[in-house]
């Protein structure tokens, strides 16, 4: 029908949307210090956010934002093509590499645009890509502007995966093997290196997206043909990166639409995820915070122990998982209620961070086994 108007077409998706409990609407939100947020004039302890060391809040990070700001001003006035990269750009990729242990790093404007920028670099409408089920969107939304032929492995099913290439693998050209470190939405860890062997014995190029493993969890072996990882999460700021050998960087670098035709990060930017770095590097005890307090929260409930900070708790009713993260909230606690379409299953997501301490670690323990009474859930 060619009359319906675009509001009329806005109102219509919206209403399909809330008869189904699926319209998403992020509320009026302010982080403070110390792992606490402020929601509607009350402060609530955010078990939800993937500052993981709390570092968005340091005294030293936030002065050398500020000293990037006074120096270079605060835009970078355009793509990094066309007016050059700023000198804290080189600083920052040599420290990645490094980090990762690879040659080069390049960074871009977000994780989301690094994953949707490089795979589509990389992979055609001749190739195969196989990855696992519970990929992040921006892998997904990389692998699908790629035009490439694409097929889901089970969830960290190194069977299922190693079957799909011995299938497919010999029709297409190059083909790509697709993993998260750390699974955002379950938690878990991917076997990287039965993944790897798989990925060799196929000749296909490997990927491993480290969005939320970087830096609080050990590092994986040096397996990997490309490292994905964040400046938005542990590292406090804004940005994305891959990591690899130095041709694959010098190649990405003139072949990745993000990277040329969008505006190149803040100086302060990068400033922020340099000097988050550099805490990270000097203290190894601040690192293993977020995993340890995991660790008391699972034991509290009687849960299987955690393989990351990130610990799901399955639900399933849409309805319930969100009056379970209502009345957490009322307690003072703000909890995610993750829905489809994100994961299959609905559920709360509790994250894990350094600015956590026992106290409300066991606060929050006891609030929820009394809410798993209430919605008769049990453990299983
Ligand atoms: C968060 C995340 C991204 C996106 O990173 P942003 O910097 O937030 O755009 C990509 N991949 C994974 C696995 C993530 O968890």
């Amino acid at each position: 029908m060619h009359e319906k108007s675009l509001s009329d077409f806005a109102k219509n998706k919206l209403r399909a949307l809330e008869n189904k409990n699926l319209r998403r609407k992020p509320q009026s939100t302010v982080r403070l210090a110390s792992g606490m947020i402020n929601r509607g004039n009350k402060n609530l302890i955010s078990f939800a956010c993937n500052d993981y060391l709390g570092l968005t809040q340091h005294k030293k990070v936030k002065a050398a934002a500020i000293q990037a700001i006074e120096k270079y001003g605060t835009g970078s006035g355009a793509s990094r093509m066309i007016t050059g990269s700023n000198p804290l750009y080189s600083e920052l990729e040599r420290a990645l590499a490094n980090y990762h242990n690879t040659e080069a790093a390049l960074i871009f404007s977000s994780g989301y645009l690094t994953n949707l920028g490089i795979i589509q670099a990389l992979i055609g409408a001749n190739d195969l890509v196989v990855f696992d089920e519970f990929s992040h969107a921006s892998l997904i939304d990389g692998v699908k502007i790629s035009r490439a032929n694409f097929l889901r492995y089970a969830h960290n099913d190194i069977k299922n995966c190693a079957e799909i290439f011995s299938k497919k693998r010999a029709k297409s050209e190059n083909a790509m093997l697709i993993s998260e470190h750390v699974f955002s939405m379950e938690g878990t860890r991917a076997p990287i290196s039965g993944l790897a062997e798989i990925a060799k014995a196929h000749q296909a190029w490997f990927l491993i997206d480290d969005a939320h493993g970087f830096a609080i969890l050990e590092k994986p072996q040096k397996t990997a043909d490309l490292w994905v990882g964040t400046l938005s999460k542990t590292l406090a700021s804004i940005g994305g990166y891959v990591c690899a050998k130095r041709e694959i960087i010098d190649y990405l670098q003139t072949a990745v639409r993000p990277g040329i035709y969008s505006t190149a990060l803040p100086p302060s930017a990068l400033a922020t995820a340099l000097t988050a770095l550099e805490i990270i590097k000097s203290d190894a005890e601040l690192t293993k915070l977020p995993l340890k307090n995991a660790k008391k929260f699972c034991a509290a409930l009687n849960l299987p122990e955690p393989e990351s900070p990130i610990v799901p708790l399955i639900i399933g009713d849409i309805e319930k998982t969100f009056l379970m993260s209502a009345e957490l909230q009322e307690e003072g606690f703000f909890v995610s209620a993750i829905r489809p379409p994100t994961v299959k299953t609905a559920r709360l997501r509790f994250t894990f961070s350094a600015s956590h301490n026992s106290e409300q670690i066991e606060k929050l323990s006891t609030a929820v086994k009394i809410l798993q009474k209430k919605y008769e859930l049990n453990n299983e």
